[in-house]
């Protein structure tokens, strides 16, 4: 498998960098360019050592931003997480879904990095939380009502 979306899976069409832990997240807990352990290369077994900010995957500048505004809504929480104000049920929600993105973008960066090692290509891509959670976050703006 050649360079994917981390969004889509696909080839990425007019590529951009995603950052699987968000820029604002990095520069929000200290200097972006701070050195951090990326897991182990399973070619060499060293440390694979990179600058955070720098700990990017490709996409398409489409996918890219389509999530933006859930980025923008994660930042606008976890500030009030760190100011300890209270989350309403549906920004409760939104974090989940945003953990989500973390994780299945986290999986396929430790995929990007060995991919040789790699049995069977990933199923799962960022957009795949998207359908099934947008459901279930639109019942919760119902029932909050
Ligand atoms: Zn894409």
């Amino acid at each position: 498998m050649e360079k994917f979306c981390v969004f889509c899976g696909k080839n990425p069409t007019n590529k951009t960098n995603e950052h699987v832990i968000p820029d604002w997240l990095i520069k929000l807990t200290g200097d972006p360019k701070r050195e951090i352990i990326a897991g182990i290369n399973w070619d060499s077994g060293e440390k694979r050592k990179l600058a955070f900010n720098k700990f990017v995957f490709p996409a398409c500048n489409k996918c890219n931003g389509e999530f933006s505004e859930m980025e923008n809504q994660a930042s606008v929480i976890v500030k009030k997480i760190l100011r300890e104000e209270s989350l309403s049920s549906i920004e409760f929600n939104t974090l989940l879904i945003w953990f989500d993105k973390i994780r299945i973008g986290s999986y396929l960066a430790v995929y990007n990095f060995n991919k040789k090692h790699y049995p069977i290509k990933p199923s799962i891509f960022i957009n795949g939380i998207n359908k099934s959670d947008k459901v279930s976050a639109q019942f919760l703006v119902r029932v909050a009502k």
